[in-house]
């Protein structure tokens, strides 16, 4: 393969078929080749390794960013959550709200069959069913705040009108109109022939005759202002009911309450008899409004 000249290399390229041929280069080409691909393989080689590391920093810089979209989509859902969790709370708020409507609205039927029972008004105008205000378009924390201020209102009109209720109990229970005892009515309120002799007496209370022991009640709540011997009235009993009301039982057997006792309505006080001036076993029994005896049968209820 080597030519005679020293500056020159011979290639003798021989093919199967064909006749040799010979190529004559340059003796520094296959250094100068050697180097140059040497060179361009350093090359190639510097530029894949910074390809590869720009490439490395570009994924990395992808992760850090797909990560950073990863948190925001997290978010968002953590997000989408607490606003469905809102969501389900207003709703919540909201039923508890029209709950307290209804329950208002009851509180206020309820005050109005009270009061056309026990015959007292209170003081809210009638009908007057909960707030004015529509509640339904306004946001929960308003509709809290306004729900509130009607239910403290409510609270005092129906403190006011529960007084108004006591006290009409209070004056009902002091009434006198319960029956006393049972048995026959012997003789009515007013003036009467004299039982025990000639003339006309008036009669201040009603006569209910019965056996002896009979029970006999407090025909309304009061305090018992006397309790003994009363000359021709025999063992009685008298109560104070206020609101100008007295009772008086007379003619017991015997007296099972004592003065200054407070006895309530229907409370047994006595047993019936015949002590004093009396024909028979029998209850008399008056009835004084500021101290006058009045007709029994204008208060007593059947
Ligand atoms: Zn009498």
């Amino acid at each position: 393969m080597n030519s005679k000249d020293n500056s020159k290399i011979c290639i003798m390229i021989v093919p199967h078929t064909e006749k040799v041929r010979k190529l004559v280069i340059p003796r520094w080409m296959p250094k100068a080749l050697l180097s140059l691909s040497s060179a361009f393989i350093i090359v190639l080689l510097l530029y894949i390794s910074r390809n590869t590391t720009y490439q490395l920093s570009l994924k990395k810089e992808a992760n850090s960013k797909s990560s950073i979209i990863n948190d925001l989509e997290e978010e968002n859902r953590k997000k989408d959550m607490e606003l469905a969790d809102l969501k389900s709370q207003n709703k919540q708020l909201q039923d508890k709200t029209v709950q307290v409507e209804n329950k208002l609205m009851e509180i206020d039927e309820l005050q109005r069959a009270l009061e056309k029972m026990a015959g007292v008004s209170s003081p809210s105008k009638g009908g007057e069913a909960g707030p004015d205000i529509s509640l339904k378009d306004l946001d929960p924390e308003m509709e809290m705040d306004i729900l509130a201020e009607v239910l403290e209102d409510k609270k005092l009109e129906l403190e006011v009108f529960i007084e108004d209720l006591e006290a009409r109990f209070a004056y009902l229970e002091s009434v006198p109109d319960l029956m006393p005892t049972s048995g026959r009515l012997t003789s009515k309120f007013g003036n009467r022939k004299n039982p025990f002799g000639r003339g006309i007496q008036f009669h201040q209370g009603i006569d209910i005759a019965n056996s002896k022991g009979t029970d006999i009640i407090a025909s309304a709540a009061g305090t018992v202002i006397f309790s003994g011997r009363k000359g021709g009235y025999g063992k009685t009993i008298i109560i104070d009911h206020g609101y100008g009301y007295k009772t008086l039982y007379a003619h017991n057997n015997d007296l099972l309450v004592s003065v200054g006792d407070k006895v309530d309505k229907s409370q047994l006080i006595a047993e019936m008899g015949k002590t004093g001036r009396s024909t028979g076993n029998h209850l008399h029994f008056e009835i004084h409004k500021n101290d006058n005896p009045i007709n029994p049968f204008d208060v007593l209820k059947d």
